[in-house]
């Protein structure tokens, strides 16, 4: 970005609530891969004279969400019509919510590049789903069955500097709303969108400027590109001196990288807000939200805050493991097991999330359980097996197969040898036969003692005791 302006960036984020029926119908919210218009009902096709009942469930998980973003919740809340047409909104208006939404004055904080930082949340309210379009040639194809689906708009101010904080701080709401199963926030079935404000300002200056909002940003990508194309186009505009002078409504292509005008950015005026006369007003008590706030589990944050001054884990390997409520879990559960968090983490980081990685898996599709994994750990701590083994032949049989590392280690036998005799017999043979790598070792060659440890591992198939091997070493070349 251009050292004179800085980018000032607000975020809405649409997710859908994990709820099986609609948000004001008992049709079902299921509407990924499914054949079109079967989810429908007179309620949320907004035939005349039907009427709408608030889904408590959804209620429940958008307020619990809100809980986690440290959001205030009024006693009060109530349901708007937006009133607009669109061929995706059969209704003729979307319920959502206008002045008064189930919460407001929230925060969040996320890490970028080693910094934390807080961004503010103005609101989260509950609202329901339009359909979808598909545009065919000669015509257009309508599918209501996200129609009426129940989402909740997280609505943040701008506090947002960069592309890169803008997916961060999206990553850490997705993160956050699975913590509290509010929504599985899939992105890939459209289950999270963002709708990014973006304008620029002179550094130093505080006035809020004429922005353009990127509609529909449907992944992280897109999200990051999207917003520095809009900074590069938005300081060049500064730069030929024609700032924009009202704000504008802008959409996004990934095949051109590029943002498109659509319309000058609509206002409230534009929507005719006005209460939903067929639902009655949310009222929640006190009590209620209590029982709530007991419900919201551990945060991210909280987790890796936890792993760092507790367990002693770096940055790095705590942000990893927070970063999926179920590897999360999975990784207490090793800790439990093997009472060694450092070594559990090191498991899970490295050898256990590379081999996920590799074969598109999660935490609960694999064949390594905590049990198994804890078990090797307890076997590398007593001395049963090397480090490198462990890491290596006994880690691939136990994750293809799922096998007891035991089992594995007695039927290839792989168990370390720790005799200490046997061991420095063997050292000593390798030193006589390395007979110049002794001599560098002796004259302060540091790498020729590694050399010497491999060789030792090497001709016991990686079964010595390592740390074994190099202080009996040591004490024969000294
Ligand atoms: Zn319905």
């Amino acid at each position: 970005m251009n050292e004179k302006f800085e980018a000032v960036i607000g975020l809405e984020i649409h997710a859908q609530i994990s709820t099986r029926t609609k948000m004001f119908c008992s049709c079902s919210a299921d509407a990924f891969d499914k054949e079109p218009n079967i989810n429908t009902c007179p309620v949320c096709m907004g035939f005349p004279g039907q009427l709408p009942v608030i889904n408590k469930e959804a209620v429940h998980k958008g307020l619990k969400a809100a809980l986690a973003f440290h959001c205030e919740i009024p006693a009060f809340s109530k349901f708007d019509r937006k009133n607009y047409f669109y061929p995706d909104l059969p209704k003729g208006f979307q319920i959502s919510q206008y002045d008064q939404p189930i919460s407001k004055n929230g925060w969040l904080e996320i890490q970028v590049d080693g910094q934390k930082k807080r961004v503010r949340i103005t609101r989260l309210h509950l609202e329901d789903d339009a359909g979808k379009l598909t545009h065919i040639e000669g015509g257009t194809l309508c599918d209501y069955n996200r129609t009426g689906v129940a989402l909740m708009e997280i609505v943040s101010e701008p506090d947002i500097h960069s592309p890169r904080e803008a997916s961060s701080y999206a990553k850490a709401i997705q993160t956050t709303l699975r913590y509290v199963g509010s929504s599985e926030a899939d992105m890939e079935k459209g289950m999270m969108r963002f709708d990014a404000s973006v304008s620029i300002r002179p550094k130093g200056d505080t006035k809020l400027y004429p922005r353009a909002e990127i509609k529909n940003l449907n992944s992280f990508r897109s999200l990051e590109a999207a917003i520095a194309y809009e900074i590069e186009r938005q300081t060049f505009l500064w730069d030929e001196g024609k700032p924009m002078e009202q704000d504008i409504t802008v959409g996004w292509t990934d095949d051109h990288q590029k943002t498109y005008f659509m319309r000058d950015k609509e206002g409230a005026d534009d929507y005719r807000y006005f209460p939903e006369p067929d639902l009655p007003p949310l009222v929640v008590t006190p009590d209620f939200i209590d029982r709530l706030r007991k419900e919201v589990p551990e945060l991210p944050v909280e987790k890796q805050e936890r792993y760092m001054s507790s367990w002693n884990l770096s940055e790095s390997e705590a942000v990893l493991i927070s970063s999926d409520i179920e590897l999360a879990r999975y990784y207490e559960d090793v800790v439990e097991k093997t009472n060694d968090p450092k070594k559990a983490a090191t498991f899970v980081t490295t050898i256990l999330m590379s081999h996920m990685k590799r074969d598109g898996l999660s935490v609960t599709e694999i064949k390594v359980t905590p049990e198994i994994l804890a078990k090797l750990i307890t076997m590398v701590n007593d001395n049963k097996v090397s480090m490198n083994l462990a890491k290596g032949e006994v880690f691939e049989a136990m994750y293809m197969e799922g096998t007891d590392p035991e089992e594995i280690v007695q039927k290839k036998g792989l168990v370390q040898m720790n005799d200490t005799v046997q061991l420095e017999a063997l050292c000593r043979k390798i030193v006589e036969a390395n007979a110049k790598s002794a001599e560098d070792y002796k004259k302060g060659k540091q790498a020729a003692l590694q050399f010497l440890i491999g060789m030792v591992m090497k001709e016991t198939r990686g079964q010595a005791n390592a740390a074994m091997v190099q202080d009996i070493l040591k004490k024969i070349l000294t």
